[in-house]
């Protein structure tokens, strides 16, 4: 299944082509895991196929999926962690080889991880580049991409799934539903944290270890944060876990229980919503988004943690 963005991209292009109004460089942006790579396979298609369609089938279509069509380059780093200059230039190499079609068409996968000087060597390319050669970049985090680069393509940014595609390609039973609203819109993320027997575990310490703030004396801000070092891999979900809590509570201070996300976890929404005003739980809640930003900007973690548990123990004493 293709989700709507997937689409929008592939009608660009189909349109594209089939008015001549095709750009020489494109930049699919979205997070990681949000179907960049699957969009791209179907860009292969287009071009490749015989029909002009991407039908699948046909032969064309068929050597792009082999990977064994000559108008069809594709880049992935692997197991890099970076894109190293030796292969950038004997792709430089046969982008200059003429193609068999009317375009060659060029994707590199995970372009945030081609370092400045392979996008330097990129750029003469892109800035003049053959007639026929239409670059694809997919890129998760535009910040990595130079600005001298970026000026010549045109940047394509995939918006979020829809929740009806998210519940389509995952469905969950209404226990589970939570995870819609923690995936925000982003496929990957949804399906590897239905099919981790562990969230569910990473979720109720988040859970569990703020509520506990509620009963504990000034140590069990101590006690949160220990927990919480415990699954250092997982902070970045359990702080989303604890946001989307807080904003479970502040529907049950408003009496609008039906909206509550996280339904299994009711009782403690009530017994948290019930020592604590809306103000407080706003304000908690801005301490978790900043929490957030200070482990985006990888500022110590523990330092992060044990600021947001104290500055939470205080709100709620
Ligand atoms: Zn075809």
């Amino acid at each position: 299944m293709l989700c709507k963005e997937q689409q929008k991209i592939v009608s660009h292009f189909k349109s594209a082509l089939a008015s001549d109004t095709l750009r020489h460089a494109y930049i699919i942006s979205a997070s990681s895991g949000m179907g960049k790579k699957r969009a791209a396979d179907e860009l292969q298609l287009l071009f490749a196929c015989n029909k002009g369609v991407g039908c699948g089938v046909c032969e064309g279509c068929n050597s792009a999926k082999l990977g064994a069509h000559t108008d069809i380059i594709r880049l992935s780093l692997g197991d890099k962690k970076v894109y190293e200059i030796g292969r950038i230039r004997e792709l430089i190499k046969k982008v200059y080889q003429k193609p068999t079609l009317a375009h060659k068409l060029i994707i590199i996968e995970d372009a945030h991880c081609l370092g400045a000087i392979c996008q330097n060597a990129l750029l003469k390319v892109i800035e003049e580049p053959p007639p026929y050669a239409v670059f694809v970049l997919l890129c998760d985090n535009l910040s990595a991409i130079l600005p001298t680069v970026l000026s010549r393509v045109m940047t394509i940014t995939m918006q979020p799934w829809k929740r009806s595609e998210l519940e389509e390609i995952c469905p969950l039973d209404s226990s589970k539903r939570y995870l819609y609203d923690l995936a925000e819109g982003n496929p990957a993320l949804l399906l590897s944290m239905a099919n981790d027997g562990e969230f569910s575990k990473i979720r109720d310490t988040a859970i569990n270890s703020f509520v506990g703030l509620f009963a504990s004396s000034a140590y069990g801000v101590y006690d949160a944060v220990d927990a919480w070092l415990e699954r250092k891999e997982s902070v970045k979900d359990m702080l989303n876990v604890l946001a989307l809590f807080l904003s479970d509570v502040l529907l049950v201070s408003l009496d609008c229980n039906d909206h509550v996300r996280c339904a299994d976890k009711l009782k403690e929404c009530r017994t948290v919503a019930a020592h604590l005003s809306p103000k407080a739980a706003l304000e908690i809640t801005q301490l978790v988004l900043s929490c957030s930003q200070r482990m985006a900007r990888n500022e110590n973690l523990s330092m992060a943690l044990f600021d947001m548990f104290m500055k939470i123990k205080e709100i709620i004493t």
